[in-house]
Protein backbone atom coordinates (compact mmCIF):
# COMPACT_ATOMS: atom_id res chain seq x y z
CA UNK A 1 0.00 0.00 0.00
CA UNK A 2 1.21 3.66 -0.99
CA UNK A 3 1.69 5.71 1.73
CA UNK A 4 -1.68 7.78 1.89
CA UNK A 5 -1.91 11.27 3.31
CA UNK A 6 -4.71 11.75 6.19
CA UNK A 7 -5.01 15.21 5.13
CA UNK A 8 -6.91 13.48 2.05
CA UNK A 9 -9.82 12.02 3.65
CA UNK A 10 -12.76 13.30 5.57
CA UNK A 11 -14.22 11.63 8.04
CA UNK A 12 -15.87 8.44 5.69
CA UNK A 13 -13.23 8.34 3.58
CA UNK A 14 -10.71 7.83 6.48
CA UNK A 15 -13.22 5.05 7.88
CA UNK A 16 -12.80 3.53 4.46
CA UNK A 17 -9.13 3.69 4.57
CA UNK A 18 -9.17 2.39 8.48
CA UNK A 19 -11.78 -0.59 7.13
CA UNK A 20 -9.09 -1.98 4.82
CA UNK A 21 -6.86 -1.62 7.64
CA UNK A 22 -9.05 -4.00 9.44
CA UNK A 23 -10.07 -1.12 11.87
CA UNK A 24 -13.49 -0.24 13.12
CA UNK A 25 -14.81 3.03 12.43
CA UNK A 26 -14.40 4.95 15.76
CA UNK A 27 -11.14 4.09 15.35
CA UNK A 28 -11.14 6.71 12.36
CA UNK A 29 -13.09 9.03 14.64
CA UNK A 30 -10.17 8.66 17.11
CA UNK A 31 -7.59 9.27 14.43
CA UNK A 32 -9.75 11.74 13.04
CA UNK A 33 -10.00 14.31 16.27
CA UNK A 34 -6.44 13.31 16.68
CA UNK A 35 -5.34 15.30 13.49
CA UNK A 36 -7.63 17.84 13.39
CA UNK A 37 -9.07 19.02 16.76
CA UNK A 38 -5.49 18.25 18.22
CA UNK A 39 -3.09 19.15 15.44
CA UNK A 40 -1.30 15.90 15.98
CA UNK A 41 0.68 14.53 13.08
CA UNK A 42 2.91 11.96 14.76
CA UNK A 43 1.23 8.65 15.41
CA UNK A 44 3.89 7.17 17.96
CA UNK A 45 1.97 10.50 19.64
CA UNK A 46 -1.78 9.61 19.48
CA UNK A 47 -1.83 8.06 22.93
CA UNK A 48 -4.96 6.30 23.18
CA UNK A 49 -4.48 4.71 19.86
CA UNK A 50 -3.41 0.91 19.86
CA UNK A 51 0.58 0.33 19.62
CA UNK A 52 -0.17 -2.17 16.84
CA UNK A 53 -2.28 0.50 15.56
CA UNK A 54 0.21 3.40 15.78
CA UNK A 55 3.35 1.09 13.99
CA UNK A 56 0.54 -0.18 11.31
CA UNK A 57 0.01 3.69 10.31
CA UNK A 58 3.38 4.53 10.78
CA UNK A 59 3.80 1.96 7.66
CA UNK A 60 1.08 3.01 5.32
CA UNK A 61 0.43 6.58 6.12
CA UNK A 62 1.43 10.44 7.18
CA UNK A 63 -0.21 13.47 8.19
CA UNK A 64 1.56 16.04 5.51
CA UNK A 65 1.11 19.61 5.65
CA UNK A 66 2.14 22.11 3.16
CA UNK A 67 5.61 23.67 2.96
CA UNK A 68 5.44 27.34 3.89
CA UNK A 69 7.52 29.57 1.95
CA UNK A 70 6.69 32.49 3.71
CA UNK A 71 4.32 34.35 6.45
CA UNK A 72 3.76 37.72 6.50
CA UNK A 73 1.83 39.72 9.08
CA UNK A 74 0.06 43.08 8.56
CA UNK A 75 -0.26 45.98 10.61
CA UNK A 76 -3.83 45.11 10.84
CA UNK A 77 -3.65 42.17 12.08
CA UNK A 78 -4.16 40.04 8.87
CA UNK A 79 -1.59 37.28 8.01
CA UNK A 80 -0.79 35.48 5.01
CA UNK A 81 0.90 32.43 4.29
CA UNK A 82 2.28 31.79 0.66
CA UNK A 83 2.12 27.64 0.70
CA UNK A 84 4.36 25.27 -1.43
CA UNK A 85 2.30 22.94 -3.71
CA UNK A 86 5.23 21.49 -5.84
CA UNK A 87 6.22 22.22 -9.50
CA UNK A 88 6.53 25.58 -9.20
CA UNK A 89 3.42 26.10 -7.71
CA UNK A 90 2.65 28.45 -4.62
CA UNK A 91 -0.53 28.93 -3.26
CA UNK A 92 -1.56 31.75 -0.24
CA UNK A 93 -3.91 31.86 2.07
CA UNK A 94 -5.33 34.41 4.56
CA UNK A 95 -6.34 35.01 8.11
CA UNK A 96 -8.56 37.75 9.04
CA UNK A 97 -9.07 38.41 12.61
CA UNK A 98 -12.57 40.25 13.94
CA UNK A 99 -13.62 41.07 17.43
CA UNK A 100 -16.61 38.57 16.74
CA UNK A 101 -15.09 36.11 14.24
CA UNK A 102 -11.44 34.89 12.94
CA UNK A 103 -11.70 34.32 9.25
CA UNK A 104 -9.58 31.77 6.63
CA UNK A 105 -9.56 32.62 2.92
CA UNK A 106 -8.69 29.28 1.29
CA UNK A 107 -7.28 28.38 -2.29
CA UNK A 108 -8.95 25.94 -4.19
CA UNK A 109 -6.64 25.75 -7.35
CA UNK A 110 -3.03 26.60 -8.34
CA UNK A 111 -4.20 29.58 -10.28
CA UNK A 112 -7.36 29.70 -12.20
CA UNK A 113 -8.88 28.80 -15.55
CA UNK A 114 -11.94 31.55 -15.61
CA UNK A 115 -9.57 34.91 -16.21
CA UNK A 116 -11.64 37.42 -14.74
CA UNK A 117 -10.53 40.51 -16.07
CA UNK A 118 -10.10 42.59 -12.75
CA UNK A 119 -8.43 39.88 -10.68
CA UNK A 120 -4.99 38.98 -10.39
CA UNK A 121 -5.15 35.07 -9.71
CA UNK A 122 -7.03 34.89 -12.72
CA UNK A 123 -4.35 37.23 -14.74
CA UNK A 124 -1.78 34.19 -13.70
CA UNK A 125 -3.58 31.46 -15.66
CA UNK A 126 -3.84 28.60 -14.24
CA UNK A 127 -1.72 25.46 -13.34
CA UNK A 128 -3.88 22.99 -11.53
CA UNK A 129 -5.99 21.54 -9.03
CA UNK A 130 -5.18 21.61 -5.39
CA UNK A 131 -6.06 18.00 -3.72
CA UNK A 132 -7.91 17.48 -0.22
CA UNK A 133 -5.16 17.31 1.79
CA UNK A 134 -3.74 20.34 0.18
CA UNK A 135 -6.81 22.84 0.57
CA UNK A 136 -7.20 20.95 4.18
CA UNK A 137 -3.68 21.81 4.93
CA UNK A 138 -4.35 25.52 4.99
CA UNK A 139 -6.68 25.30 7.55
CA UNK A 140 -4.43 23.25 9.65
CA UNK A 141 -1.69 24.74 10.03
CA UNK A 142 -3.45 28.32 10.00
CA UNK A 143 -5.79 26.78 13.10
CA UNK A 144 -3.00 24.99 14.72
CA UNK A 145 -0.33 27.84 14.32
CA UNK A 146 -2.77 30.68 15.47
CA UNK A 147 -3.56 28.28 18.50
CA UNK A 148 -0.32 27.73 19.48
CA UNK A 149 0.60 31.08 19.19
CA UNK A 150 -2.17 32.60 21.40
CA UNK A 151 -1.53 29.74 23.71
CA UNK A 152 -4.90 28.27 23.55
CA UNK A 153 -6.95 25.10 22.70
CA UNK A 154 -9.68 26.52 22.25
CA UNK A 155 -10.95 27.24 18.39
CA UNK A 156 -8.96 30.88 16.75
CA UNK A 157 -11.08 30.23 12.95
CA UNK A 158 -14.44 30.60 13.23
CA UNK A 159 -15.06 31.20 9.58
CA UNK A 160 -13.87 29.72 6.55
CA UNK A 161 -14.60 31.66 2.93
CA UNK A 162 -12.95 29.30 -0.30
CA UNK A 163 -12.04 33.29 -1.56
CA UNK A 164 -8.25 32.60 -2.19
CA UNK A 165 -7.09 31.47 -5.64
CA UNK A 166 -9.07 29.43 -7.28
CA UNK A 167 -12.33 28.43 -8.56
CA UNK A 168 -13.82 26.34 -6.14
CA UNK A 169 -16.96 24.91 -8.20
CA UNK A 170 -14.14 23.81 -11.00
CA UNK A 171 -12.39 21.65 -8.66
CA UNK A 172 -15.41 20.33 -7.24
CA UNK A 173 -14.42 16.58 -6.11
CA UNK A 174 -11.53 17.35 -4.31
CA UNK A 175 -13.31 20.75 -2.59
CA UNK A 176 -16.48 18.78 -1.07
CA UNK A 177 -14.24 16.63 1.21
CA UNK A 178 -12.64 19.11 2.40
CA UNK A 179 -16.14 21.19 3.03
CA UNK A 180 -17.07 17.91 4.95
CA UNK A 181 -13.71 18.13 7.37
CA UNK A 182 -14.31 21.95 7.98
CA UNK A 183 -18.15 20.92 9.16
CA UNK A 184 -17.64 17.39 10.49
CA UNK A 185 -18.33 17.79 14.41
CA UNK A 186 -14.94 15.46 15.00
CA UNK A 187 -13.19 17.56 12.57
CA UNK A 188 -13.12 21.35 12.89
CA UNK A 189 -17.09 21.17 13.71
CA UNK A 190 -17.49 25.07 11.73
CA UNK A 191 -21.39 25.95 11.40
CA UNK A 192 -22.71 25.53 7.55
CA UNK A 193 -23.08 29.16 7.85
CA UNK A 194 -19.61 29.89 8.38
CA UNK A 195 -18.31 27.91 5.27
CA UNK A 196 -18.79 30.02 1.78
CA UNK A 197 -18.37 29.14 -1.05
CA UNK A 198 -17.80 31.83 -3.42
CA UNK A 199 -17.94 30.54 -7.01
CA UNK A 200 -18.42 32.65 -10.30
CA UNK A 201 -20.91 31.04 -11.42
CA UNK A 202 -20.14 27.21 -12.53
CA UNK A 203 -23.89 26.45 -12.94
CA UNK A 204 -23.80 23.28 -12.86
CA UNK A 205 -22.17 22.47 -9.63
CA UNK A 206 -24.14 25.00 -7.30
CA UNK A 207 -26.59 22.25 -8.05
CA UNK A 208 -24.63 19.33 -7.24
CA UNK A 209 -23.62 21.77 -3.96
CA UNK A 210 -27.18 21.88 -2.80
CA UNK A 211 -27.31 18.68 -2.70
CA UNK A 212 -23.84 16.95 -1.10
CA UNK A 213 -23.14 19.94 1.24
CA UNK A 214 -25.02 22.79 1.16
CA UNK A 215 -22.71 25.44 2.92
CA UNK A 216 -23.57 29.26 2.81
CA UNK A 217 -22.79 30.20 -0.88
CA UNK A 218 -21.40 33.74 -2.06
CA UNK A 219 -21.66 34.54 -6.12
CA UNK A 220 -19.17 36.69 -8.03
CA UNK A 221 -21.49 39.09 -10.35
CA UNK A 222 -20.09 42.24 -10.60
CA UNK A 223 -22.31 43.00 -13.58
CA UNK A 224 -25.69 43.72 -14.13
CA UNK A 225 -26.28 42.88 -17.81
CA UNK A 226 -24.78 39.65 -20.09
CA UNK A 227 -23.03 42.33 -22.31
CA UNK A 228 -20.74 44.04 -19.40
CA UNK A 229 -20.36 40.44 -17.68
CA UNK A 230 -19.29 39.02 -20.70
CA UNK A 231 -16.44 40.92 -20.72
CA UNK A 232 -15.49 40.96 -16.67
CA UNK A 233 -16.10 37.04 -16.19
CA UNK A 234 -16.08 34.98 -19.12
CA UNK A 235 -17.47 31.95 -17.57
CA UNK A 236 -20.34 34.09 -18.08
CA UNK A 237 -21.04 33.16 -22.11
CA UNK A 238 -21.43 29.88 -21.14
CA UNK A 239 -23.53 30.36 -17.91
CA UNK A 240 -25.17 33.90 -18.74
CA UNK A 241 -27.24 36.00 -16.16
CA UNK A 242 -30.81 34.13 -16.60
CA UNK A 243 -29.50 30.49 -15.91
CA UNK A 244 -27.05 32.06 -12.92
CA UNK A 245 -29.79 33.66 -11.51
CA UNK A 246 -31.86 30.51 -11.92
CA UNK A 247 -29.26 28.35 -9.97
CA UNK A 248 -29.13 30.45 -7.20
CA UNK A 249 -33.37 30.73 -7.21
CA UNK A 250 -32.78 26.61 -7.35
CA UNK A 251 -30.03 26.61 -4.45
CA UNK A 252 -32.08 28.72 -1.99
CA UNK A 253 -34.35 25.78 -0.46
CA UNK A 254 -31.13 23.82 0.96
CA UNK A 255 -29.18 27.11 1.94
CA UNK A 256 -28.10 27.28 5.41
CA UNK A 257 -29.81 30.92 5.61
CA UNK A 258 -32.55 32.06 3.62
CA UNK A 259 -30.35 34.74 1.41
CA UNK A 260 -27.11 34.12 -0.78
CA UNK A 261 -24.50 37.00 -1.21
CA UNK A 262 -23.79 38.64 -4.58
CA UNK A 263 -20.14 40.04 -4.43
CA UNK A 264 -19.67 43.23 -7.37
CA UNK A 265 -16.23 44.53 -7.79
CA UNK A 266 -16.50 48.30 -7.69
CA UNK A 267 -14.81 49.01 -11.10
CA UNK A 268 -14.33 52.73 -11.95
CA UNK A 269 -16.33 53.64 -15.03
CA UNK A 270 -17.24 50.11 -15.40
CA UNK A 271 -19.71 49.37 -13.62
CA UNK A 272 -20.10 51.59 -10.83
CA UNK A 273 -22.22 54.49 -12.36
CA UNK A 274 -26.06 55.49 -11.67
CA UNK A 275 -27.05 53.44 -14.47
CA UNK A 276 -25.66 49.59 -13.20
CA UNK A 277 -27.47 50.43 -10.19
CA UNK A 278 -30.37 50.56 -12.01
CA UNK A 279 -30.02 47.68 -14.07
CA UNK A 280 -29.31 45.73 -11.00
CA UNK A 281 -32.23 46.81 -9.43
CA UNK A 282 -34.48 45.63 -12.03
CA UNK A 283 -32.80 42.46 -12.27
CA UNK A 284 -32.54 41.60 -8.71
CA UNK A 285 -36.37 42.73 -9.14
CA UNK A 286 -37.61 40.41 -11.35
CA UNK A 287 -35.78 37.45 -9.86
CA UNK A 288 -37.00 38.21 -6.71
CA UNK A 289 -40.33 37.43 -8.18
CA UNK A 290 -39.23 34.09 -8.28
CA UNK A 291 -38.02 33.46 -4.92
CA UNK A 292 -34.39 34.99 -5.20
CA UNK A 293 -33.61 36.44 -1.57
CA UNK A 294 -29.72 37.91 -1.37
CA UNK A 295 -27.40 40.57 -0.02
CA UNK A 296 -25.32 42.95 -1.58
CA UNK A 297 -21.58 43.18 -1.29
CA UNK A 298 -19.76 45.67 -2.71
CA UNK A 299 -16.22 45.17 -3.19
CA UNK A 300 -13.67 48.00 -4.13
CA UNK A 301 -11.41 46.72 -6.38
CA UNK A 302 -7.66 45.90 -5.30
CA UNK A 303 -6.08 46.99 -7.70
CA UNK A 304 -2.55 45.27 -9.44
CA UNK A 305 -0.19 46.56 -11.91
CA UNK A 306 -1.47 44.63 -14.93
CA UNK A 307 -4.82 45.21 -14.74
CA UNK A 308 -5.42 48.65 -16.14
CA UNK A 309 -8.42 49.46 -13.97
CA UNK A 310 -9.10 51.17 -11.10
CA UNK A 311 -11.26 51.32 -8.27
CA UNK A 312 -14.35 53.63 -8.00
CA UNK A 313 -14.10 56.35 -5.51
CA UNK A 314 -15.27 55.88 -1.88
CA UNK A 315 -18.35 58.42 -2.75
CA UNK A 316 -19.19 56.37 -5.91
CA UNK A 317 -19.17 52.95 -4.16
CA UNK A 318 -21.10 55.02 -1.37
CA UNK A 319 -24.04 56.32 -3.76
CA UNK A 320 -24.15 52.96 -5.50
CA UNK A 321 -24.55 51.18 -2.21
CA UNK A 322 -27.52 53.75 -1.17
CA UNK A 323 -29.46 53.15 -4.58
CA UNK A 324 -29.02 49.69 -3.60
CA UNK A 325 -30.17 50.03 0.13
CA UNK A 326 -33.03 52.92 -1.28
CA UNK A 327 -34.40 49.67 -3.62
CA UNK A 328 -34.63 47.94 -0.37
CA UNK A 329 -31.96 45.79 -1.25
CA UNK A 330 -29.52 44.63 2.56
CA UNK A 331 -25.83 45.79 0.80
CA UNK A 332 -22.72 46.22 2.45
CA UNK A 333 -19.26 47.98 1.35
CA UNK A 334 -16.58 45.30 2.06
CA UNK A 335 -13.66 46.94 4.13
CA UNK A 336 -10.06 46.26 2.90
CA UNK A 337 -7.84 44.05 5.06
CA UNK A 338 -4.02 43.46 4.82
CA UNK A 339 -3.17 45.45 1.70
CA UNK A 340 -0.56 46.43 3.03
CA UNK A 341 0.58 42.67 2.60
CA UNK A 342 -1.17 42.44 -0.97
CA UNK A 343 -3.64 39.92 0.84
CA UNK A 344 -6.97 42.18 -0.07
CA UNK A 345 -9.67 40.04 -2.70
CA UNK A 346 -8.35 39.57 -5.91
CA UNK A 347 -4.65 40.51 -4.78
CA UNK A 348 -3.64 36.81 -4.34
CA UNK A 349 -1.43 35.84 -6.79
CA UNK A 350 1.31 33.08 -5.21
CA UNK A 351 3.03 31.63 -7.54
CA UNK A 352 1.74 29.85 -10.99
CA UNK A 353 3.27 27.48 -13.73
CA UNK A 354 0.51 28.96 -16.21
CA UNK A 355 -0.48 25.98 -18.43
CA UNK A 356 -3.38 27.73 -20.31
CA UNK A 357 -0.84 31.16 -21.58
CA UNK A 358 -3.13 33.48 -19.69
CA UNK A 359 -0.91 35.98 -20.47
CA UNK A 360 -1.58 35.95 -24.01
CA UNK A 361 -5.25 35.52 -23.43
CA UNK A 362 -4.87 38.94 -21.03
CA UNK A 363 -3.25 40.47 -23.83
CA UNK A 364 -5.78 40.56 -26.63
CA UNK A 365 -8.35 41.38 -23.58
CA UNK A 366 -6.79 43.96 -23.22
CA UNK A 367 -6.76 44.86 -26.21
CA UNK A 368 -10.31 44.86 -26.56
CA UNK A 369 -11.76 46.90 -23.69
CA UNK A 370 -14.89 46.81 -21.75
CA UNK A 371 -17.02 49.79 -22.56
CA UNK A 372 -15.88 51.79 -20.22
CA UNK A 373 -18.63 54.66 -19.55
CA UNK A 374 -16.94 57.67 -18.05
CA UNK A 375 -13.30 57.55 -18.32
CA UNK A 376 -12.97 61.41 -17.31
CA UNK A 377 -14.20 60.01 -13.55
CA UNK A 378 -11.13 61.56 -11.25
CA UNK A 379 -10.37 60.64 -7.81
N1 LIG B 1 -13.23 32.13 -7.87
C1 LIG B 1 -14.15 32.48 -6.87
C2 LIG B 1 -13.52 32.70 -5.51
C3 LIG B 1 -12.22 33.42 -5.46
S1 LIG B 1 -12.23 35.14 -5.83
C4 LIG B 1 -14.95 33.69 -7.29
O1 LIG B 1 -14.60 34.32 -8.27
O2 LIG B 1 -15.96 33.95 -6.64
C5 LIG B 1 -12.97 35.83 -4.37
C6 LIG B 1 -13.66 37.18 -4.59
O3 LIG B 1 -12.69 38.22 -4.85
C7 LIG B 1 -14.59 37.17 -5.80
O4 LIG B 1 -15.80 37.80 -5.52
C8 LIG B 1 -13.81 37.98 -6.78
O5 LIG B 1 -14.64 38.51 -7.75
C9 LIG B 1 -13.14 39.00 -5.93
N2 LIG B 1 -12.02 39.67 -6.58
C10 LIG B 1 -11.19 39.15 -7.51
N3 LIG B 1 -10.27 40.06 -7.88
C11 LIG B 1 -10.52 41.18 -7.17
C12 LIG B 1 -9.88 42.46 -7.06
N4 LIG B 1 -8.79 42.75 -7.78
N5 LIG B 1 -10.39 43.33 -6.20
C13 LIG B 1 -11.46 43.03 -5.43
N6 LIG B 1 -12.10 41.86 -5.49
C14 LIG B 1 -11.63 40.94 -6.33
FE1 LIG C 1 -10.89 32.87 -10.86
FE2 LIG C 1 -12.46 34.00 -9.00
FE3 LIG C 1 -10.25 35.27 -9.91
FE4 LIG C 1 -12.39 34.97 -11.52
S1 LIG C 1 -12.29 36.15 -9.60
S2 LIG C 1 -10.23 34.61 -12.08
S3 LIG C 1 -13.11 32.96 -10.90
S4 LIG C 1 -10.29 33.39 -8.75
Amino acid sequence: MATANLLDFDLDGLAAFCERLGEKRFRAVQLFRWIHQRGQARFEDMTDLAKSLRSKLQSVACVESLPVLSMQASADGTIKWLFDVGGGDAVETVFIPEADRGTLCVSSQAGCAVGCRFCSTGHQGFSRNLTTGEIIAQLWHAEHFLRRRAGTDDRVISNVVMMGMGEPLQNYTAVVPALKTMLDDHGYGLSRRRVTVSTSGVVPMMERLSNDCPVALAVSLHAPSDALRDGLVPLNRKYPLEELLSACVAYLPKAPRDFLTFEYCMLEGVNDQPEHASQLIDLLRTHQRRGLNCKLNLIPFNPFPQSGLKCSAPAVVQAFADRLLGAGFVTTVRKTRGDDIDAACGQLAGDVQDRTRAQVRMQSLREQPIAFVNREVTH
